[in-house]
């Protein structure tokens, strides 16, 4: 299985390897000399093989569900813009992000949980309706 991918120096200066919008970090040596690599996302158990020179990628086991990093970094940075700002649409926020950051490609269901982070983020500042006379005497 031979697919493209790229390799990268970590902040710490760990050799990387990036495919399909997603980072491997190098883990393990294997006996017969080819190397393995895991996701670099904690809870992903993802993982690549590799030829001993890194020159190609063998195998990959599982595919990574989460979201990719530059989406993830859209969908903060989106989150925390709708806080502070209440009068903008979520689409307008998005498209703004979009035009600022380059992303890569992004699925309509990437945008679905974009505009549902959004609207999260600011229901939150909302404070709870009165459920019975009662709440709305208390909030007098
Ligand atoms: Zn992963």
């Amino acid at each position: 299985m031979a697919s493209a991918f790229e390799k990268i120096k970590s902040e710490r200066n760990k050799d990387l390897i990036v495919t399909d919008n997603h980072k491997f970090s190098f883990q393990k040596v294997y006996k017969d000399g080819n190397k393995r690599w895991c996701c670099t996302v904690n809870t992903c158990k993802s993982f690549i093989k590799t030829n001993p020179s890194e020159t190609e990628i063998l195998s990959r086991t599982l595919v990574c569900a989460h979201a990719l990093d530059s989406e993830r970094k859209i969908r903060n940075s989106v989150k925390r813009k709708a806080e502070n700002d209440f009068t903008d649409r979520p689409w307008k926020l998005l498209h703004d992000e979009l035009n600022e950051e380059d992303c890569g490609i992004l699925t309509k269901d990437d945008v679905i949980s974009i505009q549902k982070g959004i609207y999260g983020a600011r229901r939150g500042n909302h404070s709870a309706l009165p459920q019975s006379v009662v709440d709305v005497q208390l909030c007098e």
